[in-house]
């Protein structure tokens, strides 16, 4: 199913599910589902507490940089204030002259939980949606904490919805294109750390609150954008979210 949150025609901000082309309204708890609506703009489909975001998790990205595999996961955060939705404009910030793109697999964590061990992560996890980890990376490079690179206001567009019937999440393509042409394509079975081994791990650190996102890290072929660009990340069995850098 595909659960998200969007303003409807009569400005009010519900949640709702997507069946095929038509949207429904949706109550969370305890998960029904209502009458049609239209809905006018959708929205970020979580407000989470915090965005744990996976450097370098992609055999294919860590060939391309030439850097050895991880041998833990390293993560960073992204501030809740860093989140926009499908269509939102992600602003060109002008302390930076390199903005790059990162297509990433979302996960939404579903229940608070901590110190979860692999085999139970399935039981926390809401469902996936698409990601861009927008990062000034002339910053990313300067600074010694990513920080400042990573937490621009807009620098987190992630929707269009969540989808929570994925069987596996990892056998998913993965793709992002700008102005229509593709720039990364990829599958997740090239992650290095895996989802259910990442909530264990972050976990084990801090707890996860519902609603809370995790970025699974981006494949090859980062590159930059441009004011005017069209970004889109498409995956498989999830849909697209796409962005215009203002
Ligand atoms: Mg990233």
């Amino acid at each position: 199913m595909k659960i998200g949150r969007g303003i409807t025609e009569t400005n009010a901000t519900v949640w709702f599910a997507r069946e095929g082309e038509n949207f429904f309204l949706y109550e969370p708890a305890p998960a029904t589902i209502g009458d049609p609506i239209t809905i006018k703009r959708i929205l970020a489909p979580s407000l989470p507490t915090k965005i744990v975001a996976l450097g370098l998790n992609y055999h294919d990205h860590a060939a391309e940089l030439g850097l050895e595999i991880p041998r833990e996961p390293l993560l960073f955060l992204k501030p809740p204030s860093s989140v926009i939705g499908p269509y939102d404009e992600i602003i060109y910030p002008a302390q930076s002259s390199q903005v790059d793109y990162e297509a990433e697999l979302a996960v939404v964590v579903g229940k608070r939980c901590s110190k979860v061990r692999p085999v139970q992560a399935q039981d926390y996890i809401l469902g996936y949606t698409c990601f861009n980890d927008v990062t000034a990376r002339d910053l990313q490079y300067k600074d010694w904490q990513w920080t400042r690179a990573k937490s621009f206001d807009t620098f987190a567009p992630f929707g269009p919805w969540i989808e929570t019937a994925i069987e596996d999440p990892h056998k998913l393509a993965i793709s992002l294109s700008v102005n229509g042409v593709i720039k990364q394509s990829s599958n997740t079975s090239n992650l290095i750390f895996n989802i259910y081994d990442l909530i264990s791990y972050i976990s084990n650190i801090m707890t996860l609150e519902k609603g809370d996102v995790i970025a699974t890290g981006t494949p090859a072929g980062i590159g930059p954008l441009q004011r005017g660009d069209t970004v889109r990340v498409t995956i498989g069995g999830i849909g697209v979210l796409e962005n215009r850098v203002g």
